[in-house]
């Protein structure tokens, strides 16, 4: 099932996407919920961020390639920092270059959205705490975290977050093709499967360190063939089984 928070009639929405048509739901999408027959055309639809997450934790040096490429040595435990959930950009938005950077990167990255409050869960329960999974773009100014010898700021600018363009509750996420293409040309192509660390030990360890939230999103890393955007740009994460999140680049006015 694919759900979608859209924008009608001045509303933040939410319905479910059915080939192309969105139906509305009623009733709470991290708890009991119907389809109403309020339905609209998925073409014409203004996309909203698809959750509201209190904090996002991302997950880094999680694929072997990019590790290399960064010339780290793999850890023997998952690193993570926090982008703030102001930063969140949806399907369409556009990235805000800011003034203060000069090197603004794409991060192609699978999403976990979390569906319910989650603290201490062990690996083999991370599947209860966890509503689907979207495409991600950890935005990153590469000069400031360089400058920095941390993330926080590097990470945190509003539209560093573009997450969508729905949530898949049906997805093998130890399998799935993630692709960036930057201007329509690949950049970055590898598979789920070459992840470090899988999806349960990383839901397992963050909760092990902080209470998660519903609508909290965790992204699990990116692999190999990091790059520069710049205003004007049009980048794509793809993720086989999810779709295709679309955003522009523009300098911050
Ligand atoms: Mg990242």
């Amino acid at each position: 099932m694919r759900i979608v928070r859209f924008q009608a009639g001045g509303e933040a929405r939410y319905g479910v996407v059915e080939d192309d048509i969105v139906r509305e739901i009623a009733g709470d999408v991290f708890g009991r919920f119907r389809g109403t027959r309020k339905k609209h055309p998925l073409k014409r639809i203004r996309f909203l961020p698809p959750t509201e997450p209190t904090k996002i934790v991302g997950v880094g040096l999680n694929y072997r390639d990019h590790v290399a490429e960064l010339g780290f040595e793999p850890r023997d435990e998952p690193v993570i920092c926090i982008k703030p959930g102001t930063a969140v950009l949806p399907h369409g938005g556009k990235i805000l270059y800011p003034k203060v950077s000069n090197r603004v990167d794409y991060e192609a990255e699978l999403a976990i959205v979390i569906g319910r409050y989650a603290k201490d869960v062990p690996s083999k329960k991370a599947a209860r705490v966890i509503l689907g999974y979207t495409c991600f773009n950890d935005v990153t100014a590469r000069d400031l975290q360089r400058k920095d010898g941390q993330w926080t700021r590097a990470k945190s600018f509003d539209t560093f977050a573009p997450v969508g363009p729905w949530i898949e509750t049906a997805l093998d996420p130890q399998n799935a093709p993630i692709r960036a293409y930057l201007n329509g040309e690949i950049r970055q192509n590898s598979n789920t499967a070459h992840c470090i660390f899988d999806v349960p030990t990383i839901v397992s360890f963050i909760t092990g360190v902080m209470p998660l939230f519903p609508g909290d999103i965790i992204s699990t890393g990116t692999p190999s063939g990091v790059g520069p955007m710049k205003s004007g740009d049009t980048i794509e994460i793809e993720i086989g089984g999810i779709g295709r999140l679309r955003n522009t680049v523009m300098r911050q006015p």
